[in-house]
């Protein structure tokens, strides 16, 4: 299918430096911030650099270098926020999955029981 990137999404202006986050981590390939909107006492995101819509978008077409990256990232992230108890990792995607930012984001939710996956 054709990913078709809209670099005025809100993560977009993020990675340009356009609007302020929270920084927790970041590399050459990825940065990792803190949700707006909290649902957990952890919920980080981490965001891939490139202009990728979404999980299956990344996995498709970006290098191996970025994906590495992009999982390093991943790993910093679970150390710097101490999630050894157990965390949850969601990629919602496109339509059915409630997409809202058409970047390809990583939510880490932790710090507490989340509870069953789906209500
Ligand atoms: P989605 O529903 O696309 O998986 O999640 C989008 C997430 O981005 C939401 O959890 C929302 O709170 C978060 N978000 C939206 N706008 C901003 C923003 O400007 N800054 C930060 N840090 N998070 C945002």
């Amino acid at each position: 299918m054709p990913f078709n990137y809209d670099p005025t999404n809100i993560f977009a202006r993020i990675l340009r430096g356009e609007i302020p986050n929270k920084t927790v981590y970041e590399n050459d390939h990825a940065l990792a911030f803190h949700d707006i909107a909290p649902q957990a006492p952890v919920h980080i995101l981490v965001i891939p650099k490139g202009p990728y819509m979404s999980l299956d978008h990344f996995a498709i077409e970006a290098s191996p270098e970025e994906q590495v990256g992009f999982m390093q990232a991943v790993a910093e992230v679970c150390k710097i926020a101490g999630v050894e108890d157990g965390f949850r990792a969601i990629a919602n995607t496109r339509a059915h999955g409630v997409q809202e930012v058409p970047h390809l984001h990583l939510h880490i939710l932790g710090g507490r029981v989340l509870g069953r996956m789906l209500p």
